[in-house]
């Protein structure tokens, strides 16, 4: 019989499960039911028994590492804590969520403890034994993977699964002592751009995407870059969506043409940027390309607005397709935007 172990950390407060986490402890909560296998949910945080509240619910035992030493990601003593709470529930599948505090550690701890790892996982399934799937060749090949090799590491990529959401109450929590090394790193803080200076937010319901339309010649035969960034800007702020940029608008800074500041290569969607989840996508002045609409296989509802009717959009790629100018349409989504907030 399979025996389960969910690794799941605290977020930035240290006493409260990372939704990644939570997401986590879905998954092993289906699998375990699924297997008739036994369930385990280990711990790191600062104060791992307030952050185990919130699994009272979850029928499950609870183990925990808790203290100081891990309030930070370091690679040291997050793989000591993953070691010993492997250690401690003998697993024979191990589930995390593939935050890069687990990213880092999980395939050292793999090595330590015998076992394999598989990364990227979108799906579990499987009767009789673990089925896990993931995604090949930039989201065009899906591949379903079944090991004989025990434990079992398989990193869960985010938002593929509900975060649990269980009555929180008092949970009977089992604490497991770690054996740190000496600790060479020492984290003395965090520096992140500042709130509203952030545009890649992977939590957000809606992606908007830029293209290398806002920054082209317009039918006035003028670029209007200023004017395209304040609508781009004005969108992200009034809905708190996440921007996303073609590779054609991000190379172009390189070249010496028109740019918008805000954009980074981190920005890129498609085959050689990023493919994000968000239940809805909006891509502006963007052609759609192949190599670019590969990155938005997870974009649940999507909508284009380009000004040619016979872009790549128009293919059946999106949904919804306007073929209108973006500037004006983009200036009125906002003005109700606004409007709607008054
Ligand atoms: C190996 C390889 C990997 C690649 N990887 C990626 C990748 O990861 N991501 C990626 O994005 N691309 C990638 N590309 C490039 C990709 O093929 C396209 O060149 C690129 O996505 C096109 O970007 P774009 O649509 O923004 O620009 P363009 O092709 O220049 O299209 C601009 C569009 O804007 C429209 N437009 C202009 N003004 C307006 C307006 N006022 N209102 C509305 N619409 C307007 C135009 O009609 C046009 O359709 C890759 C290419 C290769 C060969």
């Amino acid at each position: 019989m399979e025996n389960i172990l969910v690794l799941t950390h605290a977020d930035e407060s240290g006493s409260s499960l990372s939704k990644a986490s939570l997401e986590a402890v879905t998954a092993g909560k289906e699998l375990a039911a699924q297997l008739s296998a036994t369930l385990t949910i280990g711990i790191i945080a600062s104060d791992a028994a307030a952050a185990a509240n919130s699994l009272a619910t979850a029928g499950a035992r609870l183990l925990a590492v808790s203290g100081e030493a891990f309030a930070q990601a370091r690679y040291a003593s997050d793989a000591a804590a993953v070691e010993a709470l492997c250690r401690a529930a003998q697993p024979t599948i191990v589930l995390a969520p593939g935050t890069s505090r687990f990213t880092r550690v999980a395939a050292g701890v793999a090595h330590r403890l015998g076992g394999f790892i598989d990364t990227h996982i979108t799906a579990l399934g499987g009767m009789d034994k673990v089925e896990a799937s993931r995604w090949f060749y930039r989201q065009r090949v899906e591949a379903v993977i079944s090991r004989n090799v025990r434990p079992w590491f398989l990193l869960l990529d985010a938002g593929t699964h509900a975060v649990f959401a269980g009555a929180s109450g008092a949970a009977q929590v089992e604490q497991v002592a770690v054996q740190l090394p000496a600790l060479r790193t020492t984290v003395s803080g965090f520096r992140a751009p500042q709130q509203g200076q952030q545009t890649i937010r992977p939590d957000a319901k809606m992606l908007f995407v830029a293209g290398a339309g806002w920054t082209k010649k317009q039918p006035d035969g003028q670029i209007h870059v200023g004017e395209a960034g304040e609508l781009i800007l004005g969108f992200l702020r009034a809905t708190g969506a996440s921007l996303g940029s073609s590779k054609s608008l991000v190379d172009q800074g390189g070249e010496g043409e028109p740019v918008l500041p805000f954009l980074t290569h981190m920005n890129q969607i498609g085959q050689t940027g990023s493919t994000p989840r968000h239940a809805k996508g909006l891509s502006t002045c963007c052609h759609g390309e192949e190599p670019h609409v590969v990155g938005w296989r997870f974009i649940g509802d999507r909508r284009a607005i380009s000004l040619d009717p016979n872009c790549g959009w128009t293919r059946g790629k999106a949904d919804v397709v306007y073929v209108a100018d973006a500037f004006p349409v983009m200036a009125k989504v906002n003005a109700l935007l606004e409007a709607a907030k008054k």
